[in-house]
C-alpha cells in the first residue's frame, strides 16, 4: 500500500534533543534524523521531505547556512523550513526568517505547539502543491496547460534553439465524434490520445494543451530521422487506438501533425509555433491523419 506518511527530517547535532522530536514526531510522520548540516542536506537530495526542523547552532555549517542552500535549490526552495532552537534573541528569529525559515521554535517548547505548528505548516505546503498543480495543468488530461506550456517553452526556446521543433496536433473531425458518440466519450477520446502521446515523449519534450482538441509538443531531436520517426510513430499509435462504446460500436480516430524546426531565421517561439500550424492545416487539407514538416 502507498505510504501516506509525510516525512519529517530533524537536524540536530544533539542526540536527547533528537530523542524528544521522535517521541513526539515519530507516531504520525516518518522520520529521518541529520546530527549535522552537510548529511542534513544529502539526505534532502535522496529522499522526499515534507519539512525540515532545523537547529541553529552545529559544527561545521549552521543551521542558517544550511536553509540558504536549501532555498537556493529549486528542488529543494520549496521545502518548509522551522528553525527550533535555543537562542531567543530577537537577531537570532530575524536571521532566521531571512534565510527562508517558516517559522521559529524556540527551546524549550510546548510538546502540542510543536505539533500544531508542524501540522499547519505541512497543510499550507499541501496547499500551495495543489495550488502549483491546477495553476500548470490540464484538469482533464493532465498534461500542461496552455499557460504553463508557453512558459516552459519560452524558456526551452531562449536557452536550447538547435535541433528545436514544434508539432502542432490536432484531432481529426472531432466534431463527428461528440455528435455520434456524445461529449463524454469526446472527452474520453481526448484522454487516451494525449495518454498515448506522452508515452511516446522523452522526459524533456513539452507537451501541451493549447485548448479544446489541440496540442503541441516543443522538443529538442537529435536529428531530422529522430523526429520524423517519433512523430510518425505516435500517429499510428493513435490511429490503432480504439474504445469500445456502451452499445458494442468500435471507435476510431486519428491526429494531424504539423511539425517545424527553429531556423537562423526564426525570431520567437510563436513564429515557430505558427510554422507547424501552417504545417498543420496542409496535413488537414491534404486529407488529415497524416505528419507534414515544413
Ligand atoms: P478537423 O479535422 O478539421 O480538426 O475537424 P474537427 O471536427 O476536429 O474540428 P472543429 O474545430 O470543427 O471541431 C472541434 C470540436 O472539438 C468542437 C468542440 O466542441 C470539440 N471540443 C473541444 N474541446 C472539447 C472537449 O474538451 N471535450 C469534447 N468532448 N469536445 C471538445
Ligand atoms: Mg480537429
Ligand atoms: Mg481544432
Amino acid at each position: 500500500m502507498e505510504n501516506l506518511k509525510k516525512t519529517i527530517l530533524i537536524v540536530d547535532d544533539t542526540e536527547t534533543n533528537i530523542d524528544i522530536l521522535l517521541e513526539l514526531l515519530g507516531e504520525k510522520y516518518d522520520v529521518i534524523v541529520a546530527l549535522d548540516g552537510v548529511s542534513a542536506l544529502e539526505i534532502v537530495e535522496e529522499n522526499e521531505v515534507d519539512l525540515i526542523l532545523l537547529d541553529i547552532m552545529m559544527p561545521q555549517i549552521d543551521g542558517y547556512e544550511v536553509c540558504n542552500r536549501l532555498k537556493s535549490k529549486e528542488s529543494s526552495s520549496n521545502i518548509p523550513v522551522i528553525f527550533i532552537t535555543a537562542r531567543d534573541d530577537e537577531n537570532s528569529i530575524e536571521k532566521a526568517y531571512e534565510a527562508g525559515a517558516l517559522d521559529y521554535i524556540t527551546k524549550p517548547f510546548k510538546a502540542l505547539e510543536l505539533l500544531a505548528r508542524v501540522n499547519t505548516q505541512l497543510k499550507v505546503k499541501e496547499l500551495i502543491d495543489h495550488l502549483d498543480f491546477i495553476s500548470s495543468y490540464d484538469e482533464m488530461t493532465a498534461i500542461y496547460n496552455r499557460r504553463k506550456f508557453f512558459e516552459l517553452s519560452e524558456k526551452k526556446f531562449a536557452h536550447s534553439k538547435s535541433n528545436l521543433y514544434a508539432v502542432m496536433i490536432d484531432i481529426d473531425k472531432f466534431k463527428n465524434i461528440n455528435d455520434s458518440y456524445g461529449h463524454p466519450m469526446g472527452d474520453m477520446v481526448i484522454k487516451l490520445i494525449t495518454k498515448t502521446i506522452s508515452k511516446h515523449l522523452s522526459d524533456d519534450a513539452i507537451f501541451g494543451r493549447l485548448g479544446g482538441e489541440e496540442f503541441c509538443i516543443v522538443c529538442n531531436y537529435c536529428s531530422f530521422g529522430g523526429v520524423a520517426n517519433n512523430i510518425e510513430e505516435i500517429r499510428k499509435a493513435v490511429e490503432d487506438l480504439e474504445i469500445i462504446s456502451d452499445e458494442g460500436r468500435r471507435i476510431r480516430f486519428t491526429i494531424s501533425e504539423g511539425v517545424a524546426k527553429v531556423s537562423n531565421d526564426t525570431k520567437n517561439l510563436d513564429e515557430l509555433l505558427k510554422n507547424a500550424d501552417i504545417a498543420l492545416y496542409e496535413a488537414k487539407g491534404l486529407g488529415r491523419n497524416r505528419v507534414i514538416f515544413r
